[in-house]
């Protein structure tokens, strides 16, 4: 299935000169959405992963169906002061300013195998930030999963030493 098909891409969105790559048109197709699901499904089948992990929010839409293709568990990422219990923090730079990411301190259990998913890689600063907290609480990322990689951002290059999986590039 050719999946770009199911990308609008979004001119000037958020702002001026961006091209927002929506993935809302790849979910409410059902067809499209599972074609999506089950290759993430496969790819953390080959690594081997016993949980899956996923920022808010997108990655929860790509990150939970692939958890229950598996019968396996999701952990939250999510931002500061959204999570009830004891959570770790990590601080990641946005065009301007800093954001911080947390994840309860029991999420991940040491030695756990953590696949990383969310919709899109870009400047690769989100899933840095996500890296750092799972490799905190002692889990072993064994790959990151992305429908979408912008290529020309060059987020590859932040994760040389981790094994990546994206559908689409642009
Ligand atoms: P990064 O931290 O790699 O620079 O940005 C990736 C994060 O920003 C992802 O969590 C993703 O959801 C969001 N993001 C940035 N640009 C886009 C876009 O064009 N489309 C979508 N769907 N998400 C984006």
């Amino acid at each position: 299935m050719d999946l770009k098909k199911y990308v609008t891409i979004v001119e000037d969105w958020p702002k001026p000169g961006i091209r927002f790559k929506d993935i809302t048109t790849i979910m409410d197709n059902g067809e499209a959405y599972k074609y999506a699901t089950d290759q993430i499904v496969e790819y953390a089948k080959e690594v081997d992963a016993d949980i899956i992990v996923g920022p808010e929010a997108r990655g929860f839409i790509i990150g939970c169906p692939v958890a229950y293709a598996l019968g396996i568990g999701f952990a939250p990422v999510r931002k500061e002061g959204k999570l009830p219990r004891e959570v770790i923090r990590a601080e990641y730079g946005l065009e301007y300013g800093k954001d911080v990411l947390t994840m309860h301190k029991d999420a991940i259990k040491p030695g756990q195998r953590v696949l990383i998913v969310d919709d899109l890689l870009a400047t690769g600063g989100t899933i840095e930030a996500t890296i750092k907290l799972v490799e905190e609480l002692g889990g072993v990322v064994v790959g990151c999963a992305f429908l979408i990689e912008l290529s020309y951002l060059e987020g590859r290059d932040k994760l040389k030493d981790y094994n990546i999986r994206t559908l689409m590039q642009y």
